[in-house]
């Protein structure tokens, strides 16, 4: 699993072997709320941390 961006830019294994979709896990993949498990997506650039719940209001993490 890469963190939230902070992995990018490493290849010392070579390239990437998936080719998920957009829904796959990853960079911008999904938040999830800790308080009531509301799932959403994050784009890459704006990680989970920095996103509230649309339902509860509450900081969302990282699936
Ligand atoms: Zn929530």
């Amino acid at each position: 699993m890469y963190g939230d961006g902070r992995g990018q830019g490493r290849n010392s294994s070579g390239g990437r072997g998936r080719g998920g979709g957009p829904l796959a896990a990853g960079p911008g993949g999904n938040c999830v709320c800790p308080s009531c498990g509301h799932k959403q997506q994050h784009k890459v650039g704006n990680p989970c941390s920095s996103i509230t719940c649309s339902k509860c209001g509450s900081r969302m993490t990282r699936e």
